[in-house]
């Protein structure tokens, strides 16, 4: 949202914000009241000093005073007060309210709004002259304000102002999120159990040294190479020959040895993929 400070304002607050107050800026309909109204109230003279927090129009939200200062909008509510000006007339019809270019300012007005709501902890509803007279938390207009506490004169936003449809619109905007749906549950990847073949199978003439096949099976990605050398075929020289096997079953056979169950040419690979050529 751009943010054209306006000129006249209160910095600070010294109380909470208690009700958000709904006003129409009497300018007519257009693609840039919004911004033409934040200019108006950036430079305006001292003979009027006037500003809200944010103005909106159809395509448009342009803000102007900080959440965190005092707009001066609706005497009477501007210490505990949030202000935001809609393009169009007090005098509009209701039909008028909700022609599509009222529909797009008071979609703009609502997400806004809604966010207060959310942010100050204000529900989103209407506050009669009497609520807002009893402190209530709540949304009204300027001539609400205007009827409770009688420092102006202002009707805006009129008395066809569609109070139904803005709420809604504002408790859609309020809406949770629908949460993602669950993701399909992958399945836990199990700890590696060493495949019972080739455990137990026993060297012979053709078997590569323990050494020699340890140091391949490093060298290969087979066995952790923090693994002592052992002039032992031990567990790990297994599970190291069995990982072998597993990712190329094609050289596994069943036998009693080594030899007969890997063979000469699963030897020759294994050498290959750890020295290469
Ligand atoms: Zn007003």
């Amino acid at each position: 949202m751009d943010f054209v400070q306006a000129k006249w304002y209160g910095p600070g607050r010294t109380v909470p914000i208690r009700v958000i107050v709904i006003h129409d800026m009497e300018a007519p309909e257009g693609p840039l009241t919004a911004e033409n109204i934040a200019h108006w109230f950036a430079t305006m003279s001292a003979d009027s000093k006037a500003s809200a927090h944010v103005c909106v129009d159809s395509n448009s939200a342009v803000r102007c005073v900080a959440d965190g200062d005092r707009a001066w909008h609706a005497p009477g509510a501007n210490s505990d007060g949030l202000g935001i000006e809609l393009a169009g007339y007090a005098r509009q019809s209701r039909g008028e309210w909700l022609d599509q270019y009222s529909k797009g300012v008071l979609d703009q007005a609502a997400r806004i709004v809604a966010d207060w709501c959310q942010k100050h902890n204000i529900p989103a509803r209407k506050l009669s002259v009497a609520d807002l007279k009893a402190g209530q938390r709540g949304i009204v207009g300027h001539r609400d304000v205007s009827a409770a506490y009688g420092q102006t004169d202002h009707s805006d936003p009129g008395p066809n102002f569609p109070w139904d449809h803005f709420l809604s619109r504002v408790s859609a905007h309020m809406a949770p999120k629908k949460p993602a749906p669950p993701s399909p549950s992958k399945p836990k990847p199990s700890r590696y159990t060493p495949p019972a073949f080739p455990s137990g199978l026993k060297p012979n003439s053709s078997t590569p040294s323990a050494k020699s096949l340890q140091r391949a099976l490093k060298a290969a990605g087979f066995m952790n190479k923090s693994v002592p050398e052992s002039d032992n075929y031990g567990p790990k020289t297994q599970e190291g020959v069995g990982l072998f096997l597993r990712k190329y079953p094609q050289y596994a056979a069943q036998g009693s040895t080594w030899d007969v169950a890997i063979g000469p040419k699963g030897w020759a690979h294994l050498f290959t993929l750890a020295y290469g050529k």
